[in-house]
């Protein structure tokens, strides 16, 4: 099933880029490719077909690569599994994950060099990514922190602004590293904190496991890994890190300090507001010999997928639970990979596809508008959908909406448009809920409801081709 078990070594992200570099699917960029917008715009304009790594951006001796996992294929390869056997792999590494296994302090590649004086505006490569954004943002890191009161650890990503030599603003939605900073607040002390850049694409694929409070999102990396990942413990906190990362911050998230963030391009494509946000200190930077920096495009296939998959697996074995005619889901790139979802159903029974839909917005508060299809759709295929409710849908009797439920604060349709930075943060985010159910009736008469097929039409018609047929076909069309 992993990686782990056809390959000697576990799989890095070094090792990863050496499988796309062997196989074409990365490509090097000139040195010396500019940090501000160039970068990002090479990396966009990439975005699904190659990864890009770039040597000396702006001359900076570490090198940036972006676009390494911005394919569904490409994830389902790093897993071991096939496209098809992704979200289901995905869900059983969530419900069995695998404890770490730490390295010594000190030893692990990822504290080859230690740098105890940082200037963060000068040590890593970080790059501007969108056009209104404040400034230089770290897009892939990994945020570590520990529960204060059990010590479990919790990993996420969160978008990082660079403000000065040791001081970065961060973007802390209200889930689990939220929850562990207002532990430590109540305390009255500051949250120790590793941003961890620069790993494979089954650790960064666990940082977005939809998963309670207190799941160690390492434990589901070494579950997809097929073997305990390889952590090791900072230098300056209690924080374990992935051993075989490329570059490792260690900071604390400050108890009273506010600074500035954004404006900054989000993932659907908008930018999110300058507020002020909660500050990291940062104490250490330690990293690999000669490491590698990532950055992941905002918005482009690559940041899209990795939330994504983690989300359909949630919403899959969610949806499953109750309705186990449910047989895909599917997050449609036009909806962001987050607010549009496609179910795929075996229904049995008229109305189902209505609970099939209340039951889907109960899963993610993401989930804005759900379509239920049948099985003979693709919900891979928006062109298959959007027939679906060209065909199957009546707009009196197939759509449910839902006013003033929770919604997700980066759709500027929600409340957060009609003000400003005002609005108090419980009336952020409030959205309208669509579902259409675009199946056909359980019973139809004659062939009203079936799709055409033509017997034949997924052969191969190659053996029925003929070569060096044209100039004949040619000299008698001219007659
Ligand atoms: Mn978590």
């Amino acid at each position: 099933m992993s990686m782990a078990s056809d390959s000697r070594a576990p799989l890095t992200m070094r090792s990863w880029l050496d499988r796309l570099a062997k196989t074409d699917r990365l490509v090097v960029a000139r040195p010396g490719v500019a940090l501000k917008h160039q970068v990002a715009a090479i990396g966009k304009h990439l975005d699904a077909s190659k990864a890009v790594f770039f040597p000396q951006p702006d001359g900076h001796s570490i090198p940036v690569v972006t676009g390494f996992m911005s394919r569904r294929e490409w994830i389902a390869e790093a897993m071991g599994v096939d496209n098809s056997e992704l979200l289901q792999a995905y869900r059983k590494a969530v419900e069995n994950p695998l404890p770490w296994d730490e390295v010594a302090a000190g030893s692990a590649p990822c504290q080859a060099v230690v740098h105890r004086e940082v200037d963060m505006r000068t040590l890593l490569p970080i790059p501007t990514h969108s056009e209104h954004d404040s400034g230089p943002y770290i897009t892939a890191g990994l945020i570590i922190a520990r529960n204060p009161d059990t010590g479990i650890q919790n990993v996420s990503i969160i978008r990082i602004q660079v403000n000065s030599k040791n001081r970065m603003a961060v973007l802390m939605l209200p889930r689990h590293t939220w929850a562990f900073y207002q532990a430590a607040v109540k305390r009255g002390e500051s949250l120790p904190v590793a941003v961890v850049i620069g790993v494979d694409p089954l650790t960064l694929l666990a940082s977005q496991a939809i998963v309670p409070l207190n799941v160690d999102e390492l434990g589901i990396a070494g579950a997809l890994h097929g073997a305990p990942l390889r952590v090791t413990k900072c230098l300056t906190s209690e924080v374990r890190v992935p051993a075989d990362a490329e570059i490792v911050i260690e900071g604390r998230i400050l108890v009273e300090d506010r600074e500035m963030e954004g404006p900054f391009g989000e993932f659907p494509k908008y930018y999110s507001s300058a507020e002020m946000r909660e500050v990291i200190h940062v104490d250490t930077v330690t990293h690999r010999q000669n490491p590698i920096y990532h950055t992941v495009v905002p918005a482009e296939m690559e940041h899209l997928l990795m939330g994504a998959i983690p989300r359909e697996a949630t919403l899959l074995a969610h949806l499953q639970r109750s309705f186990p005619g449910v047989r895909d889901v599917h997050l449609s790139v036009g909806g962001t990979c987050r607010y549009h979802l496609y179910v795929k159903l075996h229904k049995q029974r008229e109305g189902e596809p209505k609970n099939v839909i209340m039951g889907a917005f109960a899963g993610h508060y993401d989930v804005k508008h759900v379509v239920v299809v049948d099985e003979d759709v693709d919900v891979h295929d928006p062109k298959q959908v959007e027939w679906a409710i060209a065909t199957r849908f009546q707009a009196d009797r197939d759509l449910l909406v839902v006013s003033g439920a929770q919604g997700s604060i980066l759709d500027p349709s929600t409340t957060v448009a009609f003000g400003s930075e005002d609005i108090p943060q419980e009336l952020q985010g409030i959205s309208a809920k669509m579902g259409l159910d675009a199946t056909r009736p359980v019973k139809y008469s004659g062939h009203v409801f079936t799709k055409v097929k033509i017997p034949g039409e997924d052969l191969d018609p190659t053996p029925f081709l003929q070569e060096g047929a044209i100039e004949s076909t040619r000299r008698f069309l001219a007659g």
